[in-house]
C-alpha cells in the first residue's frame, strides 16, 4: 500500500443491515475518503466472471464468508490503487481475525495503522428487517428500503433521477440469517481486537440514518484531526 503517514484508515464494523454501506457513502462525500467495500469488489468479480468471482459466488449466495485468500487478494489489489491515498473507509472488511491481522501487517508495511474501527450496533431482529427490504438505484447506487426509505417520487431516484433499481440476490430473510450467524461467529470478536489496539469507537446504529451520520462525522473529524 503506497500511502503517507497522514492517510486515515477507518473501519466500519457491524452486521449486515447496520448501515455500513449507506454511512460509508456519506463519509466518502463529506470527507473525500474512498469507500472500499469488499462486498462490492466481490460482486464486481462475480459479474465479471473472474476465477475469484466464480469461486466466491456460491458462498455469497448462501450467506457464508468468502475465503480469506480470495478476499485479501482482492483487497490488496484495490489498496494498491493511487486513489486510496485520500484515506479509506473499509466497509465489510475485515470480517475474520486472519483478515484483521493481514490488514495490520499491510498497513504496518506502509508505516500506517488503523485510525479508528467504528462498531455500528443494531439488534438482530431489526437487522433482518432492514436487509430483507432494501434496494438500490442501478445508476448511482443510492440505497432505499421498502419500509424505511422509499424514493420521494415512486420509481425515481432522489439523487440522480434514475428509474432502474436493483436488489441483491443475498438480501433475503433466509440468507440474512446465515450472514448474521457468520457475523456473530467470526466478525464480532474483532471488536475486542480493536478495543485492545485502542482504536475502537461505537455508535448506536438503531438511531435514524441522519443521527448516525452525524455521530460518525464527529468521530471522523476528531480522529483524523
Ligand atoms: P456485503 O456487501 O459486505 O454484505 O458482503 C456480501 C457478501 O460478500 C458477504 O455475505 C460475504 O459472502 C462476502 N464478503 C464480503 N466481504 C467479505 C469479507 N471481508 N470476508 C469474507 N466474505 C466477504
Amino acid at each position: 500500500m503506497d500511502t503517507d503517514t497522514t492517510t486515515a484508515v477507518l473501519i466500519l464494523l457491524g452486521p449486515p443491515g447496520a448501515g455500513k454501506g449507506t454511512q460509508a457513502r456519506r463519509l466518502e462525500e463529506r470527507f473525500g475518503l474512498i469507500q472500499l467495500s469488499t462486498g462490492d469488489l466481490l460482486r464486481a468479480a462475480v459479474a465479471a466472471g473472474t476465477p475469484a468471482g466464480l469461486a466466491a459466488q456460491t458462498v455469497m449466495e448462501a450467506g457464508g464468508l468468502v475465503s480469506d485468500e480470495i478476499v485479501l487478494a482482492i483487497l490488496r489489489e484495490r489498496m494498491a490503487a493511487p486513489d486510496v491515498k485520500a484515506g479509506v473507509i473499509l466497509d465489510g472488511f475485515p470480517r475474520t481475525a486472519a483478515q484483521a491481522a493481514a490488514l495490520d501487517t499491510l498497513l504496518a508495511e506502509a508505516g500506517q495503522k488503523v485510525t479508528a474501527a467504528i462498531s455500528l450496533g443494531v439488534d438482530d431482529a431489526a437487522m433482518i428487517a432492514r436487509v430483507a427490504g432494501r434496494f438500490t438505484c442501478a445508476r448511482c447506487g443510492e440505497g432505499y428500503h421498502d419500509t424505511f426509505k422509499q424514493p420521494a417520487q415512486a420509481g425515481c431516484c432522489d439523487k440522480c433521477g434514475g428509474t432502474e433499481f436493483k436488489r441483491r440476490a443475498d438480501d433475503t430473510a433466509e440468507t440474512a440469517q446465515a450472514r448474521l450467524a457468520a457475523y456473530h461467529a467470526q466478525t464480532a470478536p474483532l471488536i475486542a481486537h480493536y478495543r485492545a489496539l485502542g482504536v475502537l469507537q461505537t455508535v448506536d446504529a438503531m438511531q435514524g440514518i441522519d443521527t448516525v451520520a452525524q455521530e460518525l462525522g464527529s468521530i471522523v473529524s476528531r480522529v483524523s484531526a
